[in-house]
């Protein structure tokens, strides 16, 4: 977003022995640590860090079996997305065009366009700060979950992610479950890989979703905003705000008794439509979702935007927007 302040100490470690003297100094020096991967994902304040910010940087990317791979985490993830698309690899192709690092994937457990990180990832390799030593955690013990994981809910900051395992599919067939990008390929026969994941990058640029110099648009953490996911009873309060029936909401199915409410929306409904905002921070002009710096702002006037729409969303329909970005300092 290009906001916040400065870091206080700042590294940058390229192997597994240089995280494990990052982690040694922090703790020696009784100073806080940040994992710093390629900080799209995050809402940096304005007085900045005071403590360590480390940036993951090691690099690699192995092949370990049929469709398997070992990523470094410090790995640019796009860059990830079409190695494994030019390999004939299905399984991520979906996932293209998102910016950031390897290592920052499973910790928001990153989707698009009908896939996420969780369906392909096989295991985690993590230096483990409460333990002091690298432990390697299944899929299962990663606890996946919409935008959640292990490593920034249950137990956030504890691990510190070294490297990535994928199973993708060979000459596995593309995943088309999302309507926009299924309607692009209506009548034709099946698209290659390639051919999807440029399809989801030029969706991407449409929406301001991709990162393109001079685009202020894009000047974002994505999407701003989880889709709240609510218990199915509820859904008459927030029909009955919309002057609607619960069954004319836009809704996607979320476990036993509950529903996803698209957070676009419920924004657009309670007046925060695309554009919005007078000064430098706004909402992006082509995605209601992303929360833009248009030139100048500060990490107060993005909260402030921040704020002001979760406080009109509350009032107009009862429903407690969350952040996605995580909040540093
Ligand atoms: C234009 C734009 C579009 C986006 N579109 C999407 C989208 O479609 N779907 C989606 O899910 N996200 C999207 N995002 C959000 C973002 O790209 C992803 O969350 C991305 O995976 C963040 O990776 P990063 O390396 O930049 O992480 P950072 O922003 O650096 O960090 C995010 C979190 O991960 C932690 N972290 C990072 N690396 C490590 C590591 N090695 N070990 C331990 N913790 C680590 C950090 O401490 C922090 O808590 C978008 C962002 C932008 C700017």
């Amino acid at each position: 977003m290009g906001v916040g302040g400065p870091a206080r100490y700042f590294c940058e470690v390229r192997s597994e022995e240089e995280v494990v003297v990052a982690v040694a100094w922090a703790k020696k020096h009784g100073q806080r640590l940040f994992v710093l991967g390629g900080g799209s994902n995050l809402l940096v304040r304005d007085a900045g860090f005071d403590g360590l910010v480390v940036r993951v940087d090691l690099r690699g990317i192995e092949v370990c079996g049929d469709g398997c791979l070992n990523v470094g985490a410090g790995e640019n993830w796009d860059a990830f997305v079409d190695r494994a698309v030019a390999m004939d690899l299905a399984g991520v192709e979906c996932l293209a065009g998102i910016p950031g690092s390897m290592g920052g994937t499973p910790v928001q457990n990153v989707g698009a366009y009908g896939q996420e990180v969780a369906e392909t990832i096989e295991e985690v390799r993590a230096f483990d700060r409460m333990k002091g030593e690298f432990v390697v955690l299944v899929r299962a013990a990663c606890r996946f979950r919409y935008r959640e994981s292990l490593f920034n809910s249950d137990e956030p900051g504890r691990y510190v992610v070294t490297q990535v395992r994928f199973r993708l599919r060979k000459e596995g067939v593309p995943t088309l479950r999302y309507a926009e990008l299924q309607r692009r390929f209506t009548g034709r026969q099946m698209p290659t890989l390639k051919e999807v994941a440029s399809a989801v990058r030029e969706i991407r640029r449409s929406k301001g979703m991709l990162l393109v110099e001079g685009d202020s648009d894009s000047r974002s953490a994505g999407s701003f905003f989880k889709n709240p996911v609510m218990e199915v009873g509820d859904m008459e309060r927030v029909a009955a705000a919309a002057g609607t029936e619960a069954d004319g909401l836009p809704q996607w199915p979320a476990g036993e008794g509950r529903v996803k409410l698209p957070a676009a929306w419920l924004l657009e409904h309670a007046g925060f439509v695309k554009g919005y905002g007078e000064g430098a921070a706004g909402i992006s002009t082509r995605h209601t979702l992303a929360l833009t710096n248009r030139g100048g702002a500060t990490c107060a006037d993005i909260e402030r935007l921040q704020d002001e729409i979760v406080r009109g969303v509350r009032e107009r329909f009862g429903v407690r927007l969350e952040r996605e970005p995580v909040l540093v300092g």
